[in-house]
């Protein structure tokens, strides 16, 4: 058999990511490869740092893109900060502060688990509970939008808790980064990790990343070495450590981060606040639209991500149904619940390109249709 070319049928992608992309970026895909260590490519890079310190609100000289998804970010944060026996505590209220969990395991580390209702906020009078409990605690970790449940905790106000016990923090920002407030510096976060394939609307395979110089330091003042060649940050930092200098470390995926640089410009022309307001604001059509319908929201209002809706099932409804319905009839993609919420919630994303009027409008109407 003779296979041929794939052509993806084209779909609107209100789940909870991949987003639409904007033909902008897909076009910036296109553009001629060139070496990874071309002086045109190294000056692309120091723009993208730029740009991506800006998505961030950082200063941070350690800010860049792993060339891996965000899960690679994640791993990234904590294999580089936990060392063998250090105590971290990590909030789980959904799927990927579990994951957090397994990452500080892996990388020799004793987690302190503080669990909160999924479909809530992380609880910031347990976390206080927590590290006093543990005046020990090196780390506090915590996912600042739960997309398994769409919710978003009050990451300034951990990261103060955590400062007021000298802890460093890590922050899980895949799907916050460009759709809601979020602000690295002035909230002290000290390692943080994103994706390219949320709010920020670019092709999936990219995770932004930034430290404070206080990680910085422990990751230089290290007993022993980085459990991962590929994400030890103190051979990464040979490639973006400044000084001119650029020591190969691996292949880039160069047309992959042309992408993310033409997805920070089209944030950068929008402007952060203004990208914030547009979430929020068809965030808002989207749930009044919804009410009408019938449907509920699972999160209490204020613990709400606006770019991650998760909608609770009506009694009697076939999920998988109407999902189906949605994907075959009207092109539409909206996302399953996952863990625990599977087979009880929609989870319909608003995320960067996707977060549009004429989105809103489309996924109403079709929802209203597949329910009659
Ligand atoms: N963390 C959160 C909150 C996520 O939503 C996701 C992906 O959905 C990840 C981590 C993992 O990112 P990726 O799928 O890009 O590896």
């Amino acid at each position: 058999m003779t296979i041929t070319s794939f052509h993806p049928p084209r779909r609107t992608l209100m789940g909870p990511g991949p987003s639409d992309v904007n033909p902008r970026i897909t076009e910036a895909l296109s553009r001629p490869t060139i070496g990874h260590l071309d002086p045109e490519f190294i000056r692309m890079m120091d723009e993208l740092k730029t740009l991506i310190q800006y998505a961030f609100k950082t200063q941070n000289r350690l800010t860049l893109p792993i060339s891996a998804p965000g899960s690679a970010g994640m791993e990234a944060c904590f294999a580089n900060l936990v060392e063998e026996g250090d105590k971290v505590i990590v909030c789980i209220n959904g799927v990927f502060g579990g994951r957090m969990k397994e990452n500080v395991e892996r990388f020799g580390g004793v987690p302190v688990v503080v669990e909160s209702e999924w479909g809530r906020a992380v609880d910031p009078v347990k976390v206080e509970e927590a590290l006093t409990e543990h005046p020990d605690a090196a780390i506090l970790a915590f996912v600042h939008a739960e997309t398994s449940t769409g919710a978003l905790s009050d990451a300034e106000t951990l990261c103060r808790l955590a400062k007021g016990h000298d802890c460093l923090t890590i922050v899980d920002t895949v799907t916050s980064l460009g759709g809601c407030e979020l602000n690295i510096d002035q909230w002290g976060i000290d390692a943080v990790y994103s994706g390219s394939q949320k709010c920020l609307s670019c092709v999936p395979g990219l995770s932004p990343v930034s430290f404070s110089d206080a990680a910085i330091a422990k990751i230089n003042g290290r007993k022993s070495k980085v459990k991962s060649w590929f994400l030890d940050m103190s051979l990464i930092m040979g490639y973006w450590g400044g000084e001119g200098k650029r020591a190969y470390h691996h292949t880039a995926p160069v047309n992959q981060l042309y992408a993310l640089h033409e997805a920070l410009c089209i944030l950068q022309e929008e402007g952060l606040e203004n990208a914030w307001e547009r979430h929020a604001l068809h965030h808002r059509a989207l749930t009044a639209g919804l009410a009408a319908i019938g449907l509920e929201m699972l999160v209490p209002e204020k613990e709400r991500l606006v770019q991650l809706n998760a909608v609770v099932i009506p009694e009697g409804v076939d999920d998988a149904a109407v999902r189906s319905q949605l994907l075959n009839a009207y092109n539409l993609e909206i996302g399953a619940g996952l863990g625990a919420f599977a087979g009880k919630v929609w989870r319909i994303g608003l995320m960067g390109y996707a977060a549009s009027k004429s989105n809103v409008l489309s996924c109403l109407s079709a929802l209203e249709a597949a329910l009659l």
